[in-house]
């Protein structure tokens, strides 16, 4: 590597259309590099921009797919079935564009090209090495990308932070891009702490996180400074002199009710004008796309009135402290849709795990509006999850599944409906009744340990019946969500679940493949195969999730029910 950090270079040598903003980050992990490239991209967009969002992941894992969420956060699935990195999601609810399995790269992924081609005789009988082939490899996808898209910006995340081992090679790329003359900026994010026992924001930890991206050959053009408060002039002048960067280039990043206000936050303090003047181009104010966001954010600011909505899964085996980030994309959309519905949403984890041990704890889901049963896998608290199920068809409490909140429902609906009382899902039974089961072609997938990757995923069609409430939500006889799943309802059970009033509102077209339930006779009983969360996004939210709030509201149980949120983690 070279000595001496590169700055900013705009001159556009290269036959890329493409400018490429580098996210990098400093101090700590988990910092919202995500929000802070979703929201820059956002700006870039409403100036008239086409902007490719692309997440760099340091791990050897070829996607996120084979990643456990409380681990690594949620697996956020796309259009084409991609597991990839939650911060995707971040991009597409902010952008509301849907990715590619190529916005996303990770070690595994560039390692494995790298040794194909070795295999392929593609190096000529050269020596292949760590450097300069892999930050190469980086340096294709990262540009092949710009091109597909026809970017104007290719906005780069860099996993992880500076001075991690895993992601040298990453910053590598990106200093060689900007050595060879590609227009290249970095947004550098760092942490200023506000120790309680000194009562002040430090920025001495961001100092050094800049001085490690030096000596990695870069010098960043911006700093985004994450704190619990505003920067104050006296830090902001601090950071600009001893990071080496404009006191202009210095953003403040605080915490903020919602992430989705952190554009126009950026958008006041200059952002989008200066980094735009550094590729030398002209900031246009008053843009259409600007303004209608900042009246989405304007308006979720005066609700008052609020959606109170229960999430029950098995959380006491995940920590405190990593439910947000494993059930991202559930919750993203019940604030979509709560937002389109005029309300606030006020959302609350119920361990399933709490009803097994105590039944008499299921009539504490009566203080909510409604409940979901989000997805899932394993055999932890599911008898818990069943519970609550079957309380809110009997109770009348409108109720959301999703995936494996769809197969619990149709193993709650035939033990207690249909009298099957073996009924299970082959997932973590063998039983005799087997309404859930596995598909001949995934079986075949798990008896050879073929996991990453094979599970039913991406979008598939369900063709809506006719008079049904999904049919109705999504306003067309046909809808596209995506999947991420190995185990369905079982054909052979269909016919009896139906004759006990069942509905299968939604299956696939070639009739094999059950996608969506519900229940006449109950205020909201909707449960979906698919995974709708994934395709919210903040001005369109997902059409499954409106119905299920809007019957939260009608419920409004919730008006006597205050005391719940005092007692909610069962
Ligand atoms: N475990 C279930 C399956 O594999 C459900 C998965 C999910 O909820 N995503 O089919």
């Amino acid at each position: 590597m070279l000595n001496g950090a590169v700055s900013f270079n705009a001159n556009k040598n290269s036959t890329d259309k493409a400018r490429f903003i580098a996210i990098t980050g400093g101090v700590i992990s988990g910092l919202g590099k995500g929000v802070v490239t979703a929201s820059i991209g956002l700006l870039l967009q409403a100036q008239g921009y086409n902007v490719t969002p692309i997440k760099i992941d340091p791990y050897i894992n070829i996607d996120a797919g084979t990643m456990r969420p409380t681990e690594h956060g949620e697996v956020f699935v796309l259009d084409d079935g991609g597991e990839t990195d939650q911060d995707l999601g971040t991009y597409e609810r902010f952008h509301g564009k849907n990715m590619a399995r190529e916005n996303s790269i990770t070690t595994g992924q560039v390692y494995r090209t790298v040794i194909e081609k070795e295999r392929n005789l593609e190096f000529d009988g050269k020596c292949v090495e760590v450097i300069p082939h892999i930050p190469q490899e980086v340096e294709r996808r990262i540009k092949e990308l710009g091109r597909k898209t026809n970017a104007d910006f290719v906005l780069m995340e860099v996993g992880g932070t500076v001075g991690d081992y895993q992601n040298v090679l990453f910053l590598e790329a990106i200093r060689q891009m900007h050595l060879k003359g590609d227009p290249v900026a970095v947004v550098h994010v760092v942490y200023l702490p506000i120790p309680k026992s000194i009562g002040e924001m430090k920025s001495k930890p961001a100092q050094h996180s800049v001085r490690m991206l030096n000596e990695a050959g870069i010098q960043p053009d911006f700093i985004v400074a994450r704190s619990e408060k505003p920067l104050d002039r006296v830090r902001m002048e601090k950071l600009s002199l001893f990071c080496n960067v404009h006191p202009d280039d210095v953003i403040s990043d605080p915490d903020m009710e919602s992430a989705y206000e952190l554009p126009a936050l950026f958008e006041e303090q200059g952002l989008t004008r200066r980094i735009l003047e550094k590729f030398g181009l002209q900031h246009k104010p008053g843009s259409k796309e600007f303004a209608t966001w900042k009246s989405f954010i304007d308006g979720i600011r005066d609700i008052k009135k609020e959606a109170r909505v229960g999430i029950v899964g098995k959380y006491f085996d995940t920590g405190d402290f990593t439910l947000e980030d494993s059930y991202i994309s559930v919750m993203e959309a019940v604030r979509h849709a709560a937002w389109h519905n005029g309300a606030k949403p006020v959302m609350q984890w119920i361990d399933s795990k709490a009803f097994e041990k105590d039944k008499q704890r299921l009539s504490i889901l009566k203080d909510y509006d409604g409940i979901i049963v989000p997805g899932g896998f394993g055999g932890s608290g599911v008898e818990g999850k069943i519970l609550a199920i079957q309380y809110c068809r009997e109770n009348r409490i409108p109720y959301l599944g999703l995936c494996y909140g769809m197969q619990l429902a149709v193993v709650e609906f035939a033990r207690h409906v249909c009298g099957m009382k073996a009924a299970h899902t082959t997932e973590l039974a063998k039983t005799d009744c087997p309404v859930i089961d596995i598909l001949p072609e995934q079986r075949k997938n798990v008896e050879q340990k073929h996991y990453g990757g094979t599970m039913r995923l991406g979008l598939w069609p369900a063709r809506l019946l006719e008079g049904s409430l999904v049919r109705r939500l999504y306003g067309k006889p046909e809808a596209s969500e995506r999947h991420r799943h190995r185990y369905e309802v079982n054909p052979e059970y269909v016919g009896a679940l139906e004759k006990h009033g069942m509905m299968f509102s939604g299956v696939s077209p070639d009739r094999r493949l059950m996608e969506y339930i519900e229940l006449k006779d109950h205020p909201f009983f909707v449960a979906t195969q698919a995974h709708p969360e994934l395709t919210s996004k903040a001005l369109q939210p997902n059409p499954l999730f409106v119905g299920f709030i809007r019957a939260c509201l009608a419920n409004g149980r919730a008006a006597h029910a205050r005391a719940v949120m005092s007692r909610a983690w069962c």
